[in-house]
């Protein structure tokens, strides 16, 4: 045979062998498919064993303290078993979940299942101090007179949240330039008469200013010309009203009745408060969520069948009712767990001796967390999640772009 043909012969060999591979291991995803093949091998065993399984996916609630409190990561740590520990991006496909449960005005409840506890705290800690906000960073007091100091006023200004979109406005930049793009300017004059009872400044004599500041800037020019406008704090180039965002939702605090100060006769605050847009990580005030928190969905199971006495014995240990009791006829009856979910893992129902722990198991599943988010009210909760979602998905793009 000639050394052409040789080669030739090789060639198809090689060819033959790939169409091979494709076959048994799919067309598609060659990593996945040869992984999915040898796991599906009868030698390799799919699953751990029942007891390696709870200790991986469970945190054990036990009478004293938690016990396996740790997330198995490392890929080989089961290997001795046959078992591939390693995170697969097919299986996290098809095992990740996010059931909404409650969903209101400025609070969502969902399950976020199949996740690793870091992601989700990732969530969490994006959500407090990443999703970027407006509020008032700088107040211009032209006259208080009440008894809370000038700093102590700014502060609780700092703290009212701002129902407006901040997607809507840029960040204010190093250069300072206060404008239509990047701050929103509020006004509040209020002043108690001499002799008239003492009130109360509330949030909603917070008035929003469209042209922006009006109070002038100091100029150091002692002949400044008359016929030119006064420069003020900030230079807007049009008022914030004519813009279709904000032609029907003009920009105001989220909630109107937030105590501000209260006057006695004669005192008077006048100040104009400058929101421009910022993270919770500079300063809480900027935080869109009163808190976002989650915890692990608690695991409540009968470890045997607990009847008559015991049963209601067991209904009355549990302050947030999570046992209920049914009828197996015969003038018997036995606990169930009717509201796994409402447990708070206050561990009652198993203190009280050893005869209860051998009764009932309690668990937290260590991949599924009941997250809920409550909105300052700048952004909607859902909306909340989803700018988080995409803070996270940029970090990991920064992260790939350096890597790569
Ligand atoms: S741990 Fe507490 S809340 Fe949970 S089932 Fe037991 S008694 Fe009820």
């Amino acid at each position: 045979m000639s050394e052409e043909d040789e080669s030739m012969s090789e060639l198809e060999e090689q060819e033959k062998e790939e169409q091979e591979k494709e076959t048994t291991y799919g067309k598609e995803d060659k990593r996945g498919g040869v992984l999915d093949y040898i796991m599906s091998l009868e030698s390799v065993p799919p699953k751990l064993p029942p007891k390696l399984e709870l200790l991986r996916t469970r945190v054990l609630c036990n009478n004293d303290a938690p016990d396996h409190t740790d997330t198995i990561q490392y890929s080989g740590a089961y290997a001795s078993l046959g078992v591939d520990n390693s995170l697969r991006l097919d299986h996290f496909c098809k095992s990740f979940r996010v059931e909404v449960i409650r969903l209101e005005e400025d609070e969502l409840e969902f399950d976020m299942i199949g996740i690793d506890p870091a992601l989700a705290n990732a969530f969490r800690r994006i959500l407090i101090a990443e999703v970027p906000t407006m509020a008032i960073e700088k107040v211009l007091i032209a006259n208080n007179t009440s008894v809370i100091q000038d700093e102590v006023l700014s502060h609780r200004l700092g703290l009212i949240p701002i129902s407006v979109d901040p997607r809507l406005f840029q960040d204010l930049g190093e250069d300072n330039d206060y404008n239509e793009k990047n701050t929103i300017v509020f006004k509040l004059h209020v002043c108690c008469e001499q002799k008239a009872p003492r009130i109360t400044v509330k949030s909603d004599q917070l008035k929003w200013s469209p042209y922006g500041s009006q109070f002038p800037l100091e100029s150091k020019d002692s002949h400044p010309n008359a016929s030119s406008k006064p420069k003020t704090y900030t230079s807007f180039s049009c008022s914030q009203d004519a813009l279709p965002e904000f032609i029907k939702n003009p920009i105001g605090p989220k909630d109107s009745d937030i105590i501000i100060a209260k006057l006695a006769g004669g005192q008077e605050i006048e100040l104009e408060a400058l929101a421009v847009k910022g993270i919770g990580k500079t300063h809480a005030k900027w935080s869109p969520v009163a808190t976002a928190w989650y915890r692990m969905l608690p695991e409540v199971v009968l470890l045997k069948e607990i009847e008559d006495e015991i049963a209601v014995e067991l209904k009355e240990k549990c302050p947030v009712g999570v046992f209920d009791i049914e009828d197996i006829g015969n003038g018997k009856t036995r606990a169930t767990v009717a509201k796994p979910r409402a447990c708070t893992l206050c561990r009652e129902c198993i203190r009280g001796g050893k005869e209860w722990e051998d009764r009932v198991s309690l668990h937290r599943v260590k991949d599924h967390f009941i997250f809920t988010i409550e909105s300052t009210g700048a952004l909607p909760p859902e909306m909340l999640f989803i700018e988080a979602v995409k803070i996270l998905e940029a970090k990991c793009e920064r992260v790939i772009t350096e890597l790569s």
